[in-house]
């Protein structure tokens, strides 16, 4: 409980950004913060200490920031997940729904082995359209997804309830 309540008071939250009504979570003050940014991504590899993990797939583009934390404190490897457009090498593309119209993001071909065993990371969890459709382009490629591991999660959306019954373990530090 202290670890959340540290944690929540290293986000800030911005009134009508980025449009009127809507408070954003904002992560870079956590990410300024050495205790907890350290703390954060110590509570984020957790739940995998023992079993063996090949790649973590972090999120354009504060998926990266931690996802690549937590990939160096597996031993893990980083593949990343971008928006259309913006990979070198022969890719898998997914559309993706967001909250209004949808969008499309990217991973290449090559980045994961069928059979490897991979978490998913990313900031925010809030309708979950986002985390649906990299977990569809890591299926794709025959990867299996252990967990998908969010610092924050908006339940009222219903994002992380949606990834569970896809089957997904999903860990997220607060709410
Ligand atoms: P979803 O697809 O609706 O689950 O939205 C999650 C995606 O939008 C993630 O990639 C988040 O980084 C981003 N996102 C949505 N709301 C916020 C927020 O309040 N703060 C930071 N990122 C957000």
């Amino acid at each position: 409980e202290r670890l959340v309540t540290d944690l929540k008071a290293a986000i800030r939250s911005i009134p009508d950004y980025p449009k009127p009504g809507v408070v954003f979570r904002d992560i870079t003050t956590l990410l300024g913060d050495a205790r907890a940014f350290r703390r954060a991504v110590d509570e984020m590899v957790q739940p995998w200490p023992g079993s063996k993990i090949d790649k973590v797939a972090g999120i354009e583009a504060r998926g990266f920031i931690l996802g690549g934390a937590v990939a160096h404190q597996l031993s893990a490897g980083f593949v990343p997940i971008r928006k259309k457009g913006k990979l070198p090498h022969a890719t898998v593309r997914v559309a993706y729904s967001l909250e209004y119209g949808i969008d499309e993001m990217e991973m290449h071909r090559d980045a994961v082995t069928p059979g490897d065993r991979v978490i998913l990371v990313d900031d925010l969890i809030a309708t979950g359209g986002t985390a649906a459709g990299a977990v569809k382009l890591l299926h794709n490629l025959g990867a299996e997804v252990v967990a998908a591991v969010f610092v924050i999660d908006l339940p009222d959306l219903g994002g992380a309830d949606k990834l569970r019954e896809l089957g997904i373990t999903v860990r997220t530090l607060m709410s």
